[in-house]
């Protein structure tokens, strides 16, 4: 263990500090690290491995296509991309797809097509509308969109084009439409920002907003995607339809891969606007393509509401239990479990302690985002862990 975290103090860049845990091998909910020690993965690579970690279907196609076929480029056809975008076309309400290789890239393809939107059908409007407390990406540009100061503070002056007005309030976004207002950006639930869930009626009412303006609805569906939120789609579980969809996180079964959907009538991209080199290519669409089509065939969304119900109730009763924790919030199986103190760090350490891995998500709330594959028994283990964690934790206090 001191070896690696020697060379890493060495070598990498200091960007992030790390749990003391050197993660090996993973196999569905769990992982192990270099001394076999089993640790239950509520994280799951970020909420990435919604199918788990290794699993035989994403290993197998990825195992044949690296053999096959791992890289052209654009200027060929290549079959799994193209039975990726039919998979994704064919099971959303969006018409035609670009693929990119991580979620920023995604939401930046999406802002281009946006502002080519605005270039053509209004005057030339290039601003879109975002939310405070959001999370889009970490490009130069995403940042922006990001509405939260500590993302930005660093990278000054930001790109223009963007405004950051309050979530879950039409009214500013309303007063922040003028004739430079291309579109709107929002996530359907706030996943980085601590587990938010729109309002009542909230993302009806920006439908119609844009519907009225004639601005696109960009809904980043990075993290709620692909069964998250236990629906395929987020946007399904709110009955709201966005113009542009933009995934990664859970859509490769692992491997990096993005992507923005757009309705036929705003798909206004021509040869020439947009590219890139890996977005894609065929290892990493035969990964999704597997990934996606298990994940359909198998109604993993409807998995993820029931087991998302089941980690709810857990949490609840463990709320009933102690009064340090506040509230319970999320949707399927995007959770947070909220204390009356900042000790959502001291109660993740505590966690890996007990093998249990955990995102603290703000200083005083953790996320929970296992696999949507986990299984009830895990689930219960995972409660214990997390009980026995919490409890030292507030010990130290
Ligand atoms: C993680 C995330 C992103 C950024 O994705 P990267 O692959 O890290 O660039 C963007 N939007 C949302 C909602 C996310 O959760």
């Amino acid at each position: 263990m001191s070896t690696w975290q020697d060379m890493e103090r060495k070598y990498y860049m200091f960007v992030v500090r790390r749990q003391p845990v050197v993660i090996v091998r993973g196999q569905g909910a769990k992982v192990w690290d270099e001394d076999e020690k089993e640790y239950l993965d509520f994280t799951a690579g970020w909420a990435v491995n919604n199918l788990g970690h290794c699993h035989p279907a994403v290993v197998d196609a990825i195992r044949s296509q690296a053999a096959t076929l791992m890289q052209t480029s654009n200027q060929f056809y290549t079959i799994p991309q193209l039975q990726l975008a039919q998979a994704l076309v064919g099971n959303s309400c969006l018409d035609r797809v670009f693929f990119s290789n991580s979620g920023a890239e995604a939401n930046e393809g999406a802002v281009k097509l946006a502002r080519k939107y605005g270039k053509l059908h209004r005057n030339g409007a290039y601003e879109v509308i975002t939310a405070l407390n959001s999370f889009h990406g970490r490009t130069l540009a995403m940042v922006a969109a990001t509405g939260q100061p500590h993302y930005q503070e660093n990278w000054k002056p930001l790109a223009s084009g963007f405004v950051n007005v309050d979530y879950n309030d039409l009214s500013a976004i309303k007063r922040a439409t003028n004739d430079r207002t291309c579109a709107v950006m929002l996530e359907p639930v706030q996943g980085e920002g601590g587990v938010i869930i729109p309002e009542e009626g909230y993302l009806k009412a920006v439908r119609e907003w844009c519907d009225q303006n004639n601005l696109l609805l960009i809904f980043d569906e990075v993290q709620t995607g692909l069964g998250r939120l236990g629906t395929l789609w987020g946007y399904q579980a709110f009955g709201v339809e966005p113009d542009v969809m933009t995934l990664a996180k859970g859509l490769g079964g692992g491997v990096p891969i993005g992507a923005f959907l757009a309705k036929e009538a705003c798909a206004v991209l021509e040869p020439g606007d947009h590219g890139s080199t890996f977005g894609g290519n065929p290892l990493t669409t035969a990964a999704a393509n597997a990934a996606t089509r298990y994940l359909i065939e198998n109604d993993i969304p409807s998995r993820a509401r029931e087991m998302g119900a089941y980690l709810k109730k857990g949490l609840e009763a463990l709320k009933a239990k102690h009064s340090f924790i506040t509230e319970v919030r999320g949707m399927g199986l995007l959770i947070a479990l909220q204390f009356s103190a900042d000790i959502s760090g001291k109660v993740v350490t505590a966690c890996n302690t007990e093998g249990l891995l955990l995102n603290p998500v703000r200083p005083n709330a953790i996320r929970l985002m296992p696999p949507l594959t986990i299984t009830r028994q895990e689930l219960d283990e995972g409660l214990q862990r997390l009980e026995r964690g919490m409890l030292q934790a507030v010990e130290q206090r």
